[in-house]
């Protein structure tokens, strides 16, 4: 997926500044004829589910006054989608099914000058004393306030060797989910293993199950149950147990040595610190 998507680019140029045609000089807005004081420029770093929140309360509390203009930037090619809801993409793979407000949602808002966003666009710097950042497409936009809202990134363990190999997956993104399918489709009825035993690594297990691709998936915990960061362990035996009659293997007490990998760095197995070794082709890292 390579959709490229800069909407409403944000050039500045000898101190005018142009969003979506809106030409703003000297803090007048001329749009529609009429001179009105321009508004605040508040950019968003990140299009993910808190900037989402936030725009929504910016935009119901300044209905009325309209005194604030939002630049939203978010490095993924998609609209803000429900993070949480990310396992479901694999029933419907359709990606608007997840987002948590529609196109028509943030079009409304620019035609009135609120709102205006750019996708597949990472903000590489900030310029605090000139009061701008800068982006991967070359662009340098203006603020008067800055709101950072950048969420986390998956952890992959980059001490491990073979943590880099081609069949190394994390679950975060939209783009991990497609990576995943598409090599699962390329590798059937090979083995899927999830490293990580709390509440992520039981949704990436159950992710590469319903891929219906793998012919078998394990689960990795390096503690003596599942969920142990939520569960005791009476409550934490019974979730392990209840996976396994789900048909999945769960292998507790183990921590990674390596990743084995082949002569093309493709994925072919893991082997623990107690000597053990296991196959597979795909190894989802769901760990902190
Ligand atoms: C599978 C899964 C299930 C989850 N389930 C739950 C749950 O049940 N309950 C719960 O509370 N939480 C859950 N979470 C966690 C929850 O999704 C996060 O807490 C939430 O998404 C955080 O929102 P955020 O906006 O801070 O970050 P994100 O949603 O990560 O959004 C941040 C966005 O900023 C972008 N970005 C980062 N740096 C830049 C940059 N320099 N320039 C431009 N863009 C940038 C990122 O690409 C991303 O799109 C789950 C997470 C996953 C992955």
């Amino acid at each position: 997926m390579s959709m490229v998507e800069s909407n409403s680019v944000t050039n500045k140029v000898d101190g005018v500044n142009s969003v979506n045609g809106v030409m703003s000089i000297d803090g007048v807005d001329s749009r529609n004829g009429f001179n009105r004081p321009r508004r605040t420029r508040i950019v968003v770093v990140g299009l993910g589910m808190v900037a989402m929140s936030f725009m929504e309360k910016m935009m119901k509390l300044d209905a009325k006054r309209r005194e604030y203009s939002i630049i939203v930037i978010g490095e993924e090619p998609h609209l803000a989608y429900n993070r949480v809801g990310l396992s479901t993409f694999f029933e419907h793979r359709v990606v608007e099914n997840l987002y948590l407000n529609p196109r028509e949602w943030y079009s409304s808002l620019e035609d009135d000058g609120s709102l205006s966003y750019h996708l597949n666009t990472r903000v590489t710097e900030i310029v605090p004393a000139a009061k701008h950042v800068a982006t991967s497409t070359g662009d340098i936009i203006t603020y008067d306030v800055l709101v950072l809202a950048t969420g986390s990134d998956a952890v992959l363990p980059t001490a491990t060797s073979g943590h880099d190999a081609r069949g190394v997956f994390v679950y975060r993104t939209i783009a991990d989910l497609d990576n995943m399918m598409q090599f699962a489709n390329e590798h059937k009825s090979t083995v899927g293993i999830a490293v990580g035993g709390g509440l992520l690594g039981l949704e990436a297990a159950k992710a590469m199950v319903d891929l219906e691709c793998f012919s078998s998936v394990k689960v990795i915990d390096r503690n003596d149950y599942l969920l142990a960061r939520q569960l005791d362990a009476d409550a934490g035996r019974l979730v392990t147990d209840g996976v396994r009659a789900l048909g999945l293997e769960v292998l507790h007490n183990k921590h990674i040595a390596f990743v084995n990998t082949n002569a093309s760095n493709s994925v072919t197995g893991i082997t623990f610190e107690d000597g053990e070794r296991v196959e597979c082709s795909a190894v989802c890292f769901a760990v902190r």
